[in-house]
């Protein structure tokens, strides 16, 4: 059995309790009211990620939903792959999210039921709330859920995802009367981290979790409550203005009133966890001040200039000819350098490099270094400091 219902991704409706900001809502709930209030910027990296949930869309439907002709695949295909922001690339990732899929798919006995780009209402929990999920698949009890994430800045793991839960809880309300669903498992496939995070959880866990989330579901639809600033500040619309966040990293300030005149290890821990998220605030003000300069408003102290630029050739071939021809020897112009570990095993695929190259591969324990207490590395027990700083200095490592 398989679902026809397509949202298609350029006209995805928001909710105001959407999915996809759940974890930003659920931490600072008058976060999503602010963020009505302005407007929203959709990036490249946006706009690149939903033409690749497209390519990847029409894979799924050709594959389990709307068998279709190789004329009309591809001339679909085309389509995409004339849009501005198209690449290569994304037809690979988009097969390792579909290679998935099809494992689930055919580790059942029977056909399972799919969805693909389902609309997800989770409004029971929280209202009005709803979303739209990449694939859904029911076979037997159980319910999965997957999400294809092509970005490529942090690793987006599925456990404990709220996001997830979400999506699960909508599917859940949808399906419940046609299948015994007792089982739910998650999956984020995110093939430019080459990761592929699931996670399980039985639904009596889910409904308890999403019963467990309506009032403060409730609290933020009436923008109710305290802002508290987070990690979960990064893709908020208002982290560029928002007061509190700003009041959060300006309070470092505040430090130069502590006494006696050496900081205990409670502050220095204090103060680095304020300053953990500094530089990317800094950074996000940058970017607004500028684009309100280039928009002519005035931004008190700072204005916008052409950036500093590099000389470059207007074509290196024929230029490079140029010197060929006056005697400069071709070898003195190219450099040749060997391939990293990583680029290598892209060029051969992880288990043709596993194959022919295992033994020349070791990794050596990492240089120590300071990270969060939620990272999940173990902490190494007891070092010599003098061993750590002999050569180079530490760093800290964000999440
Ligand atoms: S920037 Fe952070 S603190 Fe401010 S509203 Fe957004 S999530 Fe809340």
């Amino acid at each position: 059995m398989t679902d026809q219902i397509k949202v298609p991704l350029a006209n995805r409706a928001h909710a105001l309790l959407g999915s996809s900001s759940a974890h930003r809502w659920l931490n600072c709930t008058p976060s999503a009211r602010l963020e009505e209030t302005i407007p929203e910027v959709i990036s490249e990296y946006a706009e690149e990620g939903g033409l690749a949930h497209e390519i990847a869309e029409l894979k799924l439907r050709k594959q389990f939903i709307e068998p279709m002709g190789p004329r009309i695949f591809s001339s679909n295909l085309k389509k995409l792959q004339n849009r501005k922001l198209y690449d290569a690339e994304m037809l690979i990732h988009t097969e390792t999210y579909l290679d998935y899929v099809s494992s689930i798919v055919h580790g059942f006995n029977a056909p399972p039921y799919i969805a693909i780009e389902k609309k997800l209402d989770y409004g029971t929990y929280a209202p009005e709330g709803f979303g739209t999920g990449d694939c859904i698949i029911i076979g037997g009890n159980t319910l999965h859920v997957i999400d294809f994430k092509y970005g490529k800045g942090v690793p987006v793991s599925a456990e404990e995802n709220p996001q997830m839960k979400l999506y699960a809880l909508g599917a859940y309300t949808a399906y419940s009367i046609l299948y015994p669903i007792e089982t739910i498992k998650m999956a984020i496939v995110q093939p430019r981290k080459d990761t592929v995070s699931e996670y399980e959880i039985s639904i009596n866990d889910l409904l308890a979790w999403g019963e467990s989330i309506k009032p403060i579901a409730q609290k933020a639809f009436n923008g109710e409550g305290e802002f508290v600033p987070g990690d979960h500040c990064r893709f908020c619309h208002a982290k560029s203005l928002c007061r509190a966040r700003s009041e959060f990293h300006t309070a470092l300030e505040d430090c130069h009133m502590m006494k006696p005149p050496l900081i205990s290890n409670d502050e220095v821990g204090e103060i680095l966890v304020r300053a953990q998220n500094l530089a990317g605030w800094v950074k996000d003000l940058e970017e607004y001040a500028l684009s309100e300069c280039l928009k002519g408003v005035e931004i008190p102290n700072w204005k916008a200039v052409e950036g500093r630029s590099k000389r470059q050739f207007t074509d290196q071939d024929e230029a490079f000819k140029v010197l060929i021809a006056n005697d400069i020897k071709k070898a003195m112009l190219y450099t040749r350098e060997p391939l990293t570990l990583a680029a290598t095993e892209k060029l051969l695929g992880k288990a043709r490099f596993r194959e022919l190259l295992a033994e020349y591969v070791n990794t050596p324990p990492g240089k120590p270094t300071l990270a969060p207490i939620s990272d999940k590395r173990e902490a190494i027990k007891q070092i010599d400091p003098a061993e750590i700083f002999k050569n180079e200095n530490g760093g800290i490592e964000n999440e």
